[in-house]
């Protein structure tokens, strides 16, 4: 399954209404939610899912009803201030009904022991998204068709039927979708489409029978052919924005008190949405350079066309917990160690490129890479390595990425 991921660029009339079917999904959530919750808070065994459906499918009815006594004599501007504009009627049933099923399985995670107990979604949230049935899905090379969000029934305006797609071309047609979604963060609009890549395989690289070792640190990746790659904390431009970021959410904090002493909710107040708006673009900022960053890691050392690489398997809590000084704690929390190793795994698998996992106890930078010699009281602070054995000198991080390209060899 390959995922694409593409910018979308919704007129204002789109824009509104795809806006109006993210708040109404929330809004349907919050509703479910509180449903199954009053089970569980009296002890009882909550209903199946198609009785859940069944019951909103009443709830949605009643309320409109409700909705439509509200509004009758407001102006316009005082329904939309009121968030009284729109009816459930009025927005996709499929995304009603997916937002239902994946309240209800958040619950069921629960049950399972899979997850914690699932909190109700948010107005201000960052990322929010809705489902679009496959079916009703229609891609050009351009544009893209959604139901009840770009219909004009008339003939002669076939324009306003399409939302532009920000890249041409990326995303086939005419094959099958698999959970298309639309998804909002912060101001920008995206389509999200699985397609299944049996019919689109990746090309799988010739590989040489070159074994590699990465030793993955703070400061930076090192691999066993002594490529250093500096880790995105040695990026300026990413320092400051997490610098810029922080400052940001301290000002975000202060609207968010000032808005909850003057009773306002964080949907009505426009300051805090305009504080929110500017310290997301800093998020957004820092996730791209990270995104950046690793694509640019993994991207170099699978050009190597190695035959098996082989990484640490880090627990970045435990590290977090074991590690006394507080500039290393930062480092740790400052770098994407686990999105590192994930993209990593997967673009293997993609390319037909074998991944080692080393054990996590497994003594990389405290061995000797020649004679094999343990130093244990081997400190953070010692970058060469010195064997009072075989008077070795070497690089720490290098003698680690070698310990376990040597890992691979024996194990594998
Ligand atoms: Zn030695």
């Amino acid at each position: 399954m390959y995922t694409y991921k593409v910018m979308i660029h919704p007129n204002n009339k789109q824009m509104t209404k795809i806006r109006r079917t993210l708040n109404k999904c929330i809004e349907c959530n919050n509703i479910v939610y509180d449903y199954i919750d009053s089970f569980i808070k009296n002890n009882e065994k909550i209903p199946s899912c198609s009785e859940v459906r069944k019951w909103f499918t009443v709830q949605k009815g009643i309320l409109d009803n409700e909705l439509i006594e509200k509004r009758k004599g407001l102006t316009k501007k005082e329904m939309i201030s009121n968030h009284l504009d729109t009816l459930f009627y009025d927005v996709s049933n499929d995304a009603l009904k997916q937002e239902i099923k994946d309240t209800y399985n958040s619950f069921i995670r629960y049950f399972k022991k899979l997850s914690k107990y699932p909190v109700m979604k948010k107005y201000n949230n960052y990322k929010k998204s809705f489902y679009v049935d496959p079916y009703k899905i229609d891609f050009s090379d351009k544009k893209v068709r959604l139901e009840k969000i770009a219909n004009n029934q008339k003939q002669n305006r076939q324009v306003l039927n399409y939302i532009n797609l920000a890249e041409k071309d990326r995303i086939p047609t005419n094959v099958k979708y698999y959970n298309p979604r639309v998804v909002l963060e912060e101001t920008r609009f995206y389509i999200v489409v699985g397609i299944d890549d049996t019919n689109y395989p990746k090309k799988k690289i010739v590989t040489t029978n070159n074994i590699i070792g990465v030793d993955i640190n703070i400061k930076s990746v090192v691999t066993s052919d002594n490529d250093v790659y500096k880790s995105v904390t040695s990026n300026k431009k990413y320092m400051k924005a997490l610098k810029t970021e922080k400052r940001l959410q301290k000002k975000l904090a202060r609207k968010y008190i000032k808005a909850k002493e003057l009773n306002k909710s964080l949907r009505e107040s426009k300051n805090y949405k305009k504080q929110r708006k500017i310290k997301n673009k800093y998020t957004r900022r820092i996730n791209n350079l990270k995104e950046a960053h690793i694509d640019y890691v993994i991207t170099s050392i699978i050009n190597k066309k190695p035959k098996t690489i082989c990484i640490e398997d880090l627990d970045v809590k435990e590290m977090q917990e074991s590690k006394d000084n507080k500039y290393v704690r930062k480092g740790i929390q400052q770098n994407p160690f686990r999105k590192l190793l994930t993209r990593l795994t997967d673009r293997c698998q993609k390319v037909g490129v074998n991944i080692v996992k080393a054990d996590k106890y497994y003594a990389s930078s405290k061995t000797c890479n020649i004679c094999g010699y343990k130093k244990i009281d081997l400190k953070l602070s010692d970058r060469t390595f010195i064997c009072p054995n075989c008077r070795l000198e070497i690089n720490r991080d290098y003698n680690a990425a070698i310990n376990i390209k040597k890992y691979a060899i024996i194990n594998n």
